[in-house]
């Protein structure tokens, strides 16, 4: 039989550059997964350049393409990704989705970003937390918010690492067996701390900055490490290294391409965009440069 996994993903398109699934599918491609993407939104660009032009899928759309994947017989899934989404009634449509799917395959993974915002600020509207919080994120098998999303779902505040140890213990106890924090500000001024745990073991990582501020980084972590989680057989060190890894050389090799074009000063949208394809061997194997430690 076919041992292909095969993952099911429902996040933005755009157009040109890369957030949301143009984020997602190619890395998840490339490390072996057959991929089918639901758009939620077509979109020129992501929302970072001056002019936003585009549509959003509307919800009886969505739930048409997901019948039509019904009728045909063909929503056997391993996983499942979903990402940035701005309204809870879509949410609510992915968790009655997401129940289909587990029906289908007992065995499915679930990995929910659950993007509602960063450093102290919203970008969704406000209802989308409590949709979240008590009705998607406790069917997730992993979650990977970065810590103000941690810090919204549990109502508790990181100051330290203890405090990120909570957090993530409060996500636990909704019933989320691997959390992870993609990143958090418990690091000096020139490195962030990505924290992840399952089943009674935790790791930490330091992630040195790259003075530029990225999208679809988010998008990308989750992808890869639905990817390395599942081909390392969830081993979590190894997994967390080859994530943080990946997006080290990504962000890196992006950041001195613009500085050729653009020596100083503030770097535009454009040429902030995502290298993913010309680092493709990188993705396939990743060069580990950062250990994860025990916590
Ligand atoms: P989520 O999408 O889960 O809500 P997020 O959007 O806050 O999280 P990012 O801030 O994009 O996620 O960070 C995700 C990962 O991308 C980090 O763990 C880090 O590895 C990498 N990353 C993002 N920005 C930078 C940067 N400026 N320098 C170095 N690494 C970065
Ligand atoms: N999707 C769209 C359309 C966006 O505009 C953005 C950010 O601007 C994202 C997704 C999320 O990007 P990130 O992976 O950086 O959280
Ligand atoms: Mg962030
Ligand atoms: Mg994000």
């Amino acid at each position: 039989s076919d041992t292909t996994p095969r993952v099911l993903s429902i996040q933005s398109h755009v157009v040109h550059g890369y957030v949301g699934n143009k984020s997602a599918v190619f890395p998840l491609q490339v490390l072996g997964f057959e991929v089918d993407s639901i758009n939620t939104v077509q979109f020129s660009t992501h929302t970072a350049y001056k002019h936003i032009k585009g549509n959003i899928l509307k919800n009886e759309e969505l739930d048409d393409l997901i019948e039509g994947l019904e009728l045909n017989d063909v929503d056997y899934y391993t996983h499942f990704l979903t990402g940035y989404s701005r309204s809870a009634d879509s949410l609510k449509k992915i968790a009655d989705l997401l129940k289909k799917l587990k029906q289908k395959n007992p065995q499915l993974t679930y990995v929910c970003d659950p993007v509602m915002g960063d450093n102290g600020k919203m970008y969704v509207p406000e209802e989308i937390l409590p949709v979240f919080r008590d009705i998607l994120v406790p069917l997730a098998d992993v979650v990977t918010p970065n810590q103000f999303e941690a810090e919204l779902m549990t109502g508790l505040k990181v100051h330290n690492l203890d405090d990120a140890l909570k957090v993530i213990q409060a996500l636990h106890d909704k019933g989320i067996k691997t959390v992870v924090l993609s990143s958090t500000d418990l690091g000096d001024d020139d490195h962030m701390i990505g924290v992840a745990s399952t089943a009674g073991s935790c790791y930490q990582i330091t992630i040195p900055k790259v003075d530029c501020t990225f999208t679809g980084t988010g998008d990308l972590f989750a992808a890869l490490f639905l990817a390395w989680w599942h081909k390392t057989n969830n081993d979590l060190k190894q997994t967390l290294e080859n994530t943080i890894s990946t997006l080290q050389s990504i962000v890196q090799d992006t950041y001195q391409k613009a500085r050729v074009i653009q020596p100083s000063g503030k770097i535009p949208p454009k040429l902030r965009e995502l290298r993913l394809i010309q680092n493709k061997t990188l993705i396939e194997n990743p060069k580990i440069t950062i250990a994860a430690q025990k916590v």
